[in-house]
């Protein structure tokens, strides 16, 4: 915990004097309650700027989305930065995963609105799952049972 006790001591360690020496000039320069190490300095972060961190590392507000967002083809496309044009539900489910998705893996809007990137509303099939999925969907429930068991992507949130 970063409190200043411990910021004290740290300082008193480094400078080779003793506390009381550090506490007096801290007192003397008005820092005693607002003395802070730096983020930058290997101490850990507060909480206000871990919550920042994780927020910024997941969801559209990674570190490459630059805002811009479109759609195609009735799909959502998210410009991840550098020109590249991403389709969003894939990126979401992608995040959700942790992982990249192959060429071979399609991601399939349940109900239907390719708007809805909502994660429960997307799911993860091969390519000729899904076409046979449109194709036929009277099968879609049990393809979607036989290859992939109820939800089975969705472990571990
Ligand atoms: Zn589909």
């Amino acid at each position: 915990m970063l409190d200043n006790d411990v910021l004290q001591k740290d300082m008193a360690d480094m400078a080779g004097v003793n506390r009381r020496t550090v506490w007096r000039h801290m007192k003397k320069y008005g820092l005693e309650c607002k003395a802070r190490t730096p983020d930058n300095t290997g101490m850990k972060h507060r909480q206000a700027t871990k919550d920042k961190i994780r927020k910024s590392q997941t969801g559209t507000n990674n570190s490459n989305y630059n805002g811009g967002r479109s759609t195609q083809d009735g799909y959502i496309i998210i410009n991840v930065g550098n020109n590249v044009w991403k389709l969003e539900h894939r990126l979401v489910m992608e995040q959700h995963l942790g992982r990249e998705l192959s060429t071979e893996e399609h991601v399939h809007h349940k109900d239907e609105i390719t708007t809805n990137n909502n994660i429960d509303n997307l799911e993860v099939m091969t390519n000729s799952e899904h076409t046979t999925l449109h194709n036929n969907k009277q099968l879609a429930v049990d393809a979607d049972r036989k290859y992939f068991g109820i939800n089975q992507h969705k472990k571990g949130g």
